[in-house]
């Protein structure tokens, strides 16, 4: 392909990509396809010669689309958003044009430089705490990551070589030194709530150090709070253990609970600034989206005391997937534990510490230049802009809960709407039958293929889940959406009546009475079922 062919058929992908959006809410949400559906399509093995860029395009339409899940259609509301915008693809157009490693500073000068600037605008659009400017004043700032796993990792090392440090600083070098942090390295424990995104147990499993859960209940809406933490802490004491680090979350992934961040921090504070001192870390993935609203930033006053925070702007924020931005209150920590510099990366600036080498914030070197679509999207939205998409979202999930409470004949709301999210529970008789209930009203309604929803499953009770976060979704959507939840239960209540009314054949399957309505809806749902679950 020549230039002058790039013009035509890249101008070509750009109407066919605009016709995709403005088709994207006629199609059904959730790929059909069977497992192993496009080895048939395509040839064994790659063509020795060229093919016709025409002939390439047209398969894309024929043979991928067919497999793909829509995210940006109305009818998406499971897990999380993971959300695109005009802005922001254009700018992935430039990034793919200015296509780089971008490791350090002069690889793209640009590309280091905008980074710096659009995390400290952003730090302060969600009000966090000062520690994490670029300039303020423990030497913070914030990075651009591929994802919040990624993230949680690489502060997880921080916090590690950290905390070794500290618990070994009384001895001099040498191998005694040495042995003890070998030793201490066996006994670390990091630690999230039951609530906490399982990327943080990975990221104990990827780092060799021994994983803790602390205990959360539906008392406190599944938030982390201050005494269950010493709890914990003063039982992996009480074994001689060395916790270390701690996952907080702001929205967690089932029901969006947001941790009581200050009293972790009273129950953290004994062993503040001392060698024995826990790596706060705040994952805000989705929810830190939210933050951008004035009502919500007093939840940030108590993370001054904390260590890091994450979350994904392409989530909830209108750009593209990938772009997880993370802030530490100290680059040192991250610095310390990740530099490496070997002679062929030496160069000038570097060495002379006037410039931020985003490698040592990092596990890859190579990089991507995301903070492009970050400020285009800043600046194309604004930041009022950014938060009417974030309170319709809000929005429309409190006028759905609104609707749900209106038939407690029909629905518990489980937890109630917050960031967009809500949880909801058919109404029943027992603890067995409302779980029975749920789970077939939510394998039917994915069947169907109109909606794509997540369900979760705490402490034994399942519950469907319903995230109005995904920018196509309107009020017509939520009520749709009510309209089919309606239905759906009223039917599978009059069939559970009608299949135990005597006179009639009943049939007893896998545990569930149903008739023959029921049955097929249930065997359909096999099919939903690998849609799988939140997390
Ligand atoms: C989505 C999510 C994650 C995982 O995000 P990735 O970027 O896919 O790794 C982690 N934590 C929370 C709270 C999430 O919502």
């Amino acid at each position: 392909m020549d230039v002058n062919e790039f013009r035509q058929a890249a101008k070509q992908a750009v109407d066919q990509i605009a016709d995709y959006h403005e088709s994207v809410s006629s199609r059904p949400v959730v790929s059909n396809v069977q497992p192993g559906y496009l080895r048939p399509l395509l040839p064994a093995e790659a063509p020795l010669d060229p093919e016709p860029f025409a002939d390439i395009a047209a398969d894309i339409e024929s043979k991928i689309m067919p497999g793909i899940t829509h995210w940006s259609s109305p009818g998406f509301m499971a897990f999380f958003p993971c959300s695109s915008s005009y802005p922001a693809a254009i700018a992935e157009m430039w990034s793919n044009a200015f296509n780089g490693a971008h490791f350090n500073w002069i690889c793209s000068p640009a590309a280091t430089e905008l980074e710096t600037v659009t995390l400290d605008w952003l730090a302060q659009a969600l009000a966090l705490p000062s520690c994490f400017l670029s300039g303020g004043e423990t030497h913070g700032g914030g990075v651009i990551h591929g994802s919040a796993s990624e993230a949680i990792l690489t502060v997880m090392v921080a916090a590690r070589d950290k905390y070794l440090a500290a618990r070994t600083a009384h001895l001099p070098d040498g191998e005694e030194k040495e042995e003890e942090t070998w030793r201490l390295r066996s006994r670390l424990v990091a630690l999230g709530s039951a609530g906490a995104h399982s990327s943080t147990k990975k990221a104990a499993q990827v780092l060799g150090v021994r994983f803790a859960t602390v205990p959360v209940d539906e008392e406190h809406g599944f938030a982390l709070q201050g005494p269950a933490l010493a709890h914990s802490l003063d039982e992996l004491a009480a074994k001689g253990l060395e916790p270390f680090y701690l996952t907080t979350t702001l929205g967690t992934t089932d029901v969006c609970a947001v941790d009581d961040f200050a009293g972790i921090a009273t129950a953290l504070a004994p062993r503040a600034g001392t060698a024995a001192e826990v790596w706060v870390h705040v994952d805000a993935a989705y929810a830190g989206s939210a933050l951008l609203l004035e009502e919500n930033k007093p939840l940030t006053q108590p993370m001054a005391e904390f260590h890091s925070f994450n979350f994904n702007p392409h989530k909830w924020m209108l750009t593209t997937f990938d772009c997880s931005a993370v802030w530490v209150r100290s680059r040192a920590h991250l610095i310390s534990a990740l530099s490496i510099k070997p002679p062929y990366l030496r160069n000038q600036f570097s060495d002379g510490d006037l410039v931020t080498d985003y490698r040592d914030w990092q596990i890859p070197l190579g990089r991507r230049f995301r903070s492009l679509k970050l400020w285009v999207v800043l600046r194309s939205y604004g930041l009022r802009g950014l938060q009417a998409h974030i309170r319709k979202g809000v929005g429309l999930c409190e006028s759905l809960e609104t609707k749900l409470r209106q038939r407690p004949d029909l629905f518990t709301i489980y937890t109630p709407a917050r960031f967009a999210l809500l949880t909801v529970r058919l109404a029943g008789d027992d603890a067995e039958q409302v779980n029975r209930r749920t789970e077939a009203l939510y394998e039917q309604i994915n069947a169907a293929g109109q909606f794509y929803l997540t369900s979760t499953v705490i402490n034994g009770k399942f519950a469907i889940r319903v995230c109005t976060g995904v920018a196509t979704v309107q009020q017509e959507h939520i009520q749709k959406l009510f309209e089919v939840l309606v239905e759906g239960t009223e039917k599978l209540i009059g069939a559970e009546r009608s299949a135990q009314s005597p006179g009639k054949d009943s049939m007893k399957m896998n545990g569930v009475k149903a008739n023959g309505e029921a049955r097929d809806s249930l065997e359909t749902a096999g099919k939903a079922s690998r849609n799988g679950v939140a997390r």
